[in-house]
């Protein structure tokens, strides 16, 4: 758990959340990913919480939930990603290029939503492939041609596509090929499982990415000997605790160099 932040959804209202949106309570912290080869900071992954102004700093577990079922989700991944994009606009015109990413609920992946990002993203004149957004898969998203064309159509726009906690709960090697994509990322329930059965399931899933021109990261890199395991797994980036948890910003800034 991160200093000061909290996990307790006890009493947290879709009130309060609504009133939290509106008033900028909810703020990107950002975690970087690291590129195996040159050993740089290349995409921060936008990382939502809630600066609560009596609770302090509320992690997204508690509230993601409660933002889902009562449809503030898509105002929340609004926020977050035109507060993202604003600061990677800035990072870029000081000429410190990164990429960034921002999580995705599949409820929120329609047609619509896919123009509007597109909308912030060209708005703030970002490169193509500044913006990459992180989607878990389900069932659900496999099903539907809506959510299909969306994300065919976010690609098409130079927004890459992350195909989120691979290896975890409803993902399978069988919708990774069915999925547009341009990167996967590495559950961390198969970083920690030691089995030669982890290993195999990513070496498909690799794979599939290859064939695709995908890349390839591992998520929850918390150890010297994780990061050789992401290594030999032939993953292009990592993340993990190993480099650093997400940060303000601010703290952030000093490990970003000029391009
Ligand atoms: P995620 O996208 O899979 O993000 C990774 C989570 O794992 C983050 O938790 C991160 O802080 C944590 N983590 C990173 N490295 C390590 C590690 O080495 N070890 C361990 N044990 N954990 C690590 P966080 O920030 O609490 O976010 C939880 C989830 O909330 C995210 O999972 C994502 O699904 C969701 N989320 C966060 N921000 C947003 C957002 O803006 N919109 C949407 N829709 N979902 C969000
Ligand atoms: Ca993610
Ligand atoms: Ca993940």
């Amino acid at each position: 758990m991160e200093r000061g932040a909290s996990n307790a959804t006890a009493g947290l209202e879709v009130g309060e959340l609504r009133r939290a949106v509106t008033r900028g309570e909810l703020v990107a912290y950002y975690q970087p990913e690291y590129d195996l080869t040159t050993g740089r900071p290349v995409v921060l992954e936008a990382l939502c919480r809630w600066v609560h102004p009596d609770r302090g700093l509320i992690l997204p577990d508690s509230f993601i939930p409660i933002a889902e079922r009562s449809g503030l989700i898509a105002d929340l991944g609004r926020a977050i990603l035109e507060q993202s994009g604003r600061r990677a606009a800035e990072w870029h015109q000081r000429g410190l290029r990164v990429g960034i990413a921002v999580n995705i609920s599949p409820s929120q992946l329609t047609p619509a939503f896919a123009e509007a990002v597109l909308e912030i993203v060209h708005g703030l004149g970002l490169p193509r492939w500044t913006v990459t957004a992180e989607i878990t898969e389900t069932p659900a998203l496999l099903e539907s041609c809506d959510e299909y064309r969306a994300l065919a159509a976010l690609i098409d726009g130079g927004v890459g596509i992350s195909i989120d906690d691979f290896g975890a709960g409803t993902t399978s090697v069988e919708g990774l090929r069915r999925m547009p994509f341009t990167e996967v990322k590495i559950d961390r329930s198969l970083m920690r499982d030691r089995r030669a059965e982890a290993d195999d399931l990513v070496a498909e899933c690799v794979e599939i990415a290859r064939a695709q021109s995908a890349i390839v990261v591992a998520e929850g890199v918390e150890t010297a000997d994780d990061l050789e395991r992401a290594r030999r797994w032939g993953c292009d980036r990592a993340q993990g605790y190993y480099f650093s948890p997400a940060v303000a910003a601010e703290e952030l800034e000093p490990l970003l160099q000029p391009a």
